[in-house]
């Protein structure tokens, strides 16, 4: 399923290896986060290569919303919960200076940009008190918004705190401009190469999938969850899946609205390169591997549609995944035990546009000199009471996950090929956990464990995947990694 954004994108190509496998700057992972750290370290002169496991946008970034927005949903009071008004002051300020430098960027590169007012909602008077407290949140931290009755939308509410002009765009021409960029200021992107490993001996030392090892002074990890378990991030991290649809869309403009509570929509527009205008909608979230039949989500949001903007005509649907911190402050900077040469960015959930441009602002400061002062702020936090007891009810339901999928895998067994399209998990020959499944006519059958940390994977029967409900890690029917922490593929069922 592909998004609206990826639908017909240019395929940016590889660049050969630089000839001695050695550079200042390794970046891993080829979405804004990396992309844009590669730049602001390339301009400064170094010697910066990308490399990227699948291609350019093919993570999150390309499968995002891209509104660009200072108001974030419930986020400032989510934060306020579980951090100081400084930190969360800090939170605000990092993400001005993304917002502000991805819009420079975009002007000076020619990218379309369309600046909307931004909405946080309240669908039903159950809601009000989350976006009244978002709106007295926002303000307490010096952001100018407005709180509204009545919004000229056809969907239901009951009123919302606005930001006025804040902006969206389609990443996928951000990235692009980027890349060209970059490649401007002599960096170089690979394609098609994954990192499955980083060790140090002396330089950090990245192994490529194909056994190639890439020399550098610092290795940044811009990989969405940071691929190696040093710091233990995937025990801090939840991996939230949800889903999109694009509709053609005849009728008025519409501003960017997310909704407070449950269930979230969230909704923009997209303008085409002709003018042409779609209607976004997006929602439906749930933890990766543990929202039952995925297809029953775009459902959800297909009938919401219907009921609200009838005759919406759909062109497009896809879902992603993007990675919550226990306090909603994502985790930036170097990581433990990788020598100070090692960076990862990581748990923007669902606020990367802003804050990937504020993590790569932060972590190419930091090798070039003096990270600024609202970086220090944010990795200097201390994590409250009420933050630890996330941490422990994020590793609870990792727990159960762990233990449910495991207890009903051994207890079905594997008696039948799957019908085209399904998948499922059981038993075969006395062999524990096989997943097999058929798609394109093709049965595979795979050990289900993970080979992130062994959990048991679960059928995506929308996407045709096989999604790992502990820590995200995702893997196409023959087993290839996809994305999330995971770097080598599902391995065949003989040998679980
Ligand atoms: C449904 C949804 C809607 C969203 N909407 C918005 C929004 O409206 N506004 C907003 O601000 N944010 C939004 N976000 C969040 C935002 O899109 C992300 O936070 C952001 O795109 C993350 O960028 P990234 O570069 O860190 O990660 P990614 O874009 O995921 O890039 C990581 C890259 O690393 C590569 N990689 C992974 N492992 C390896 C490896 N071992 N070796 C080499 N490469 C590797 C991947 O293939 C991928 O290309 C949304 C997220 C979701 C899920």
């Amino acid at each position: 399923m592909t998004s609206l954004w990826l639908d017909g994108s240019a395929t940016l190509g590889s660049d050969p290896l630089p000839h001695d496998h050695d550079v200042d700057d390794l970046v891993v992972g080829a979405g804004l986060t990396g992309l844009t750290t590669a730049l602001l370290l390339a301009r400064a002169g170094r010697r910066v290569a990308v490399v990227e496991a699948r291609y350019v946008g093919a993570g999150t970034t390309g499968n995002t919303t891209a509104k660009l927005s200072l108001l974030q949903g419930t986020r400032y009071s989510q934060i306020l919960e579980r951090q100081s008004q400084q930190v969360a002051q800090a939170y605000v300020e990092a993400n001005r200076e993304g917002m502000e430098w991805l819009l420079r960027f975009c002007e000076e590169h020619e990218v379309p940009v369309q600046r909307r007012d931004a909405i946080t909602y309240a669908a039903t008077s159950e809601h009000l008190r989350a976006a009244r407290g978002e709106h007295d949140a926002a303000r307490s931290l010096g952001l100018d918004v407005a709180w509204v009755e009545s919004f000229d939308v056809p969907f239901p509410h009951v009123g919302g705190t606005l930001l006025a002009a804040q902006a969206q765009f389609d990443p996928m021409d951000v990235l692009a401009a980027l890349v060209a960029s970059l490649r401007e200021h002599g960096g170089t992107l690979h394609e098609g190469s994954r990192v499955v490993d980083v060790s140090r001996t002396g330089r950090p030392q990245a192994q490529l999938e194909d056994g190639t090892r890439v020399n550098a002074e610092t290795v940044m990890l811009a990989t969405g969850t940071p691929i190696l378990d040093r710091g233990l991030y995937f025990a801090k991290l939840e991996p939230l899946r949800s889903y999109a649809l694009a509709f053609d869309l005849p009728g008025d403009s519409i501003d960017m609205y997310l909704s407070a509570g449950s269930p979230s929509r969230s909704v923009r527009e997209a303008v085409g390169a002709d003018g042409s205008r779609r209607l976004l909608i997006g929602g439906s979230g749930h933890v990766v591997g543990r929202g039952g039949s995925t297809i029953a989500h775009y459902d959800e949001l297909r009938s919401w549609t219907e009921q609200h903007f009838p005759g919406a005509r759909e062109s497009h649907a896809w879902s992603a995944q993007d990675y919550k911190s226990h306090d909603g402050i994502p985790y930036v900077g170097e990581l433990p035990r990788g020598g100070g040469n090692i960076f990862l960015a990581t748990g923007f959930d669902k606020w990367g546009m802003t804050n990937a441009v504020a993590a790569a602002r932060s972590v190419s400061a930091r090798i070039l000199g003096e990270p600024p002062s609202w970086a220090r702020t944010m990795s200097r936090r201390i994590t409250r009471p009420s933050g630890a007891l996330q941490i422990a009810s994020l590793n609870a339901g990792v727990g159960v996950a762990g233990v449910s999928t495991f207890i009903d895998a051994e207890a079905r067994s594997v008696e039948r090929v799957p019908a085209e399209g399904e998948g499922y998990v059981g038993r075969s020959r006395g062999v524990s956990r096989t997943a097999v499944s058929t798609v394109e006519g093709v049965t595979c059958a795979l050990s289900a464990a993970c080979t992130h940390l062994g959990g048991t994977v679960q059928w995506n029967d929308a996407e045709k995947s096989w999604d790992c409900p502990l820590h995200g890690s995702r893997f196409a029917p023959d087993g290839t990694v996809l994305e999330g922490p995971a770097t080598t593929p599902l391995r065949p069922a003989e040998d679980e």
